[in-house]
């Protein structure tokens, strides 16, 4: 009975020593990047039958033949390695494509001595090739002979596969050049993963005889299919068609970011030899001094054997839990910062962290007796050495990428602290940081970093330069044997660390950094005081949290209030609901960290790109256009109204503002206002807070007069417009250089929100990202916006930029710039009028 997805048990097709994949000399077969199995180190001339079945792949070369087991289990069993190089010389196969065998029946004869003699190993496989379905699990390590029981095959819970759907409909095929730069890297492979996984087919590309699911960020890097190489994807079940496609479309369209984001450096380091000075390359250029200090990743001890199984798979599942919510927290916290580079990365980091070919050696490692951060620290060397071995830099590079993931797993599973105790304007030196190692120390204020390995077109270089941070790579083992303490000069640009600059010359680059900190501190010193254009325009600035700890720091900014608190973030790592209580204290703690300023507090915004785990929402076909959002007083209306009690509790209620996210129409908002004064009542309230519309679809701004009318104040919410007006996924990574919220489009919607708001007198704010866009400063304060709220290290620096523009020539200016016909042309006009410091 075929495809009955039973247990089975496979039998010794050959006689001989038993290898784990891990141990085969072959990085391919030992990554399993062909898929889970073992190996036998063969002491006998005949390939046998492990079980019943039937043969549907016979190698032209005589070396190999695959048969699918009556479980459905497809089953590569390989003679030797590299044997395909024999083209056929001393194989003789006994059985042709399409033939029934049964379990010990004779596949293929060979010539064991001359056979052995020329091929690099006589070690063969037996692989399971559709591991998507099955599990393999090692009966016996030791030697075995013909016929004895070798491996157990369990189908996959369907829990651990991707989708629940049999394989069955049609299979299409296509073929693709590859656009994207640098070859099939991380950042694509996790992009062509995501488009596989919207449907319900299985998808596979195939490149150089070799196949890898698209399930699989390591098995698509491990083909390494390099730019412009064509490759084959075929794609199997009910949407087959409509699956082929997409992935077709996403793997001939290169990213947009990709362009810069990969550029190499600007300048090639001269290598000639300097006393006192290491040569490295330039990951992000500037030129900074500190004192070196040294960071070392986590060492492992001994594995002392005697683990219970149960207990280690607990553990490392319990671990990447843990890290997979750390990541996506890196990644809400991008998206907020609309961070394209920081999103891509994270994101790929959170598909390696799930992917098949990582987790099942991890736990085929546990199962064979390892604990669980040596499993997991295996499972990713193995995957670096196949990375490093696929004779690509770039994604040699992407091996920091696991590295990364290995230290962030290992630390939660050793439950290491995950803080640098590193000073801030120190220069940190390492063997090769990660990124999310650089996302700390930049938070941490440290003034540069220097690596002995790494590139520069790494995910940690891509994220240094989006920092600012000057970066120096690929100095060397000699950088690691520095003294730490000594007063060092990173001068990125010209690709030099130098280790013991004189008094003059460290005086002089101090002196270059106090003038770049001199400006910050100016700006800093100036950011308590209100900014006021040159003409006497009074603008807002006020800051966007998620939190009472970051509106301390927002305070601290001088942010003149909170323009926008999300509140869906302030409970985003809870598995129950906060009542009503909670709720208060949240948002009481965030108007006390503000002192006498106003805070814009958001309604739930759920759905669309933010879900919560303590409320799920029905699925749907197309989430950001469902039930997202206001809409929610139509879904779960109690909620709503334990919101609005909450956030009527809080004191003083004159600074408390409330916002509605995803409104369409003026009812929705006159619903809400009826609410807040039935709840007031009850509550025995004789104020009100005041009420205010996001105007964040086409919609809203086409009505902002409508909406103005019965609102306090109205709020535009760019990251949402910028999405439903150029109809444009906010978070699809190949469009995220496109999603440009200066697009004249967008424009027009916010002159006419501005134009609205004033017939009624109420004012406009924005609080979406291009607020926190020094460039789009101008044009905000020309098409009449008179609050911006921004990120809260940014406060000081639009302020800045306010006080330094004239708002009646940013008028004059910004209506010219409606009539430009792209978001690139206003971009470039916005730079010639006002060019940024
Ligand atoms: C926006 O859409 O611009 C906005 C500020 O809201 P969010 O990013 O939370 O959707
Ligand atoms: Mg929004």
């Amino acid at each position: 009975m075929p495809n009955n997805n039973k247990e089975l048990t496979l039998s010794a097709p050959l006689s001989g020593p038993v290898l784990t994949l891990a141990n085969v000399p072959d990085a391919v077969f030992a990554s399993g990047a062909m898929g889970d199995g073992i190996a036998i180190d063969p002491l006998n001339d005949t390939l046998y039958a492990p079980c019943d079945g039937e043969v549907i792949h016979v190698a032209r070369t005589g070396h190999a033949v695959t048969l699918r087991a009556d479980n459905g289990a497809e089953l590569l069993l390989h003679l030797g390695l590299d044997t395909v190089e024999l083209q056929g010389d001393g194989f003789s196969m006994l059985v042709k494509e399409g033939a029934r065998v049964s379990n010990g029946q004779a596949l293929l004869r060979y010539d064991l001595d001359s056979v052995a003699q020329r091929c690099k190993s006589l070690v063969s496989l037996l692989i399971i090739t559709n591991g998507e379905h099955f599990q393999a699990r090692p009966i016996t390590l030791k030697g075995v002979k013909v016929g004895e029981p070798l491996l157990h095959i369990v189908s996959k819970t369907p829990g651990e596969t991707r989708d629940d759907e049999p394989d069955v409909g049609v299979e299409v095929f296509g073929q693709i050049r590859i656009a994207h730069r640098g070859g099939l890297h991380a950042r694509p492979a996790a992009l062509v993963r995501q488009t596989a996984q919207g449907f319900k087919s299985r998808s596979h590309l195939h490149f150089s005889g070799r196949s890898a699911s698209c399930d699989s960020v390591m098995g698509m890097m491990g083909l390494a299919i390099t730019e412009q190489a064509e490759v084959h994807v075929s794609c199997r079940g009910s949407d087959a068609e409509a699956a082929l496609q997409a992935l077709l479309k996403t793997l001939s369209t290169a990213l947009a970011e990709e362009a810069h984001a990969e550029a190499p450096p600007a300048k090639a380091p001269s290598r000639s030899a300097e006393a006192g000075v290491l040569h490295g390359v330039c990951a992000a250029p500037g030129l900074v001094s500190g004192p070196l200090v040294r960071l070392q990743g986590i060492q492992l001890p001994e594995d002392v054997g005697g683990h219970d199984v149960a207990e280690q798979r607990q553990r490392l599942h319990d671990a990447l839990a843990n890290v997979s919510r750390e990541i996506q927290l890196t990644l809400e916290n991008a998206k907020a910062r609309r961070h394209v580079d920081e999103q891509a990365i994270f994101s790929a980091h959170l598909a390696l962290l799930e992917d098949p070919v990582l987790l099942d050696a991890a736990y085929l490692s546990i199962e064979q007796g390892c604990a669980a951060p040596h499993a997991w620290s295996r499972s990713i060397d193995v995957q670096c050495q196949v990375l490093r071995q696929l004779q690509s830099a770039l994604l040699a590079e992407r091996a920091n990428d696991l590295h990364d993931l290995r230290q962030r797993v290992l630390r939660a599973l050793l439950d290491e602290a995950w803080q640098f105790d590193v000073p801030a304007g120190a220069i940190v030196v390492a063997q090769e940081l990660t990124p999310s190692d650089l996302l700390q120390l930049s938070a941490q204020g440290v003034a540069g970093v220097c690596m002995a390995e790494g590139g520069a077109t790494s995910h940690v270089a891509i994220l240094a330069r989006g920092k600012g941070l000057p970066c120096l790579v690929a100095l060397g083992e000699a950088l690691l044997a520095q003294a730490p303490g000594q007063s060092v000069v990173v001068d990125a640009d010209g690709g030099r660390l130098e280790l013991s600059p004189s008094a003059e010359r460290l005086m002089q680059v101090q002196q270059a950094q106090k003038r770049r900190a001199a400006l910050r501190a100016e700006q800093q010193t100036l950011a308590h005081t209100p900014a006021r254009t040159v003409d006497g325009v009074q603008v807002e600035v006020a800051a966007n949290v998620a939190s009472s700890a970051e509106a301390s720091q927002a305070f601290a900014n001088g942010a003149e209030g909170v323009g926008l608190l999300r509140t869906e973030f302030l409970f985003v790592d809870r598995h129950t609901a906060p009542d009503e209580e909670e709720q208060r204290q949240a948002y009481q703690a965030v108007l006390d960290a503000m002192g006498d300023r106003p805070v814009i507090i958001r309604t739930i915004d759920v759905g669309g790109d933010k879900q919560l785990d303590y409320l799920p929402l029905p699925a749907e076909a197309n989430p950001v256009l469902g039930l997202r959002g206001i809409r929610l007083a139509q879904a779960r209306p109690e909620l709503l109204d334990q919101q609005l009690r909450a956030l009527l509790q809080t004191r003083p209620l004159q600074r408390c503002r409330i916002l509605l996210p995803m409104v369409t129409e003026v009812g929705e908002l006159l619903h809400i206002r009826q609410r807040l004064d039935a709840l007031g009542n009850e509550l025995g309230l004789d104020e009100r807070p005041q009420l205010g519309v996001m105007i964040e679809v086409p919609a809203a701004a086409l009505l902002a007069e409508q909406l103005a009318e019965h609102a306090d104040f109205l709020s535009i919410g760019t990251n949402d417009l910028s999405q439903y007006t150029l109809a444009m996924d906010r978070d699809h990574a190949g469009l995220a250089a496109r999603v440009d919220a200066l697009h004249p489009a967008l424009l027009r919607l916010i002159a006419q929100t501005c134009d609205g708001a004033a017939k009624h007198g109420r004012w406009v704010g924005v609080c979406g990202a291009l607020a926190s866009d020094p460039l789009a400063t101008p044009v905000l304060i020309g098409l009449g916006v008179r609050e911006l709220s921004v990120s809260p290290p940014q406060v000081g620096e639009i302020k800045d930029r306010v006080r330094h523009l004239d708002a009646a020539q940013c008028r004059r200016v910004s209506t010219e710039l409606l009539n430009l016909a792209s978001a690139a042309a206003v971009r470039q006009a916005c730079h010639q009028h006002w060019p940024l410091g």
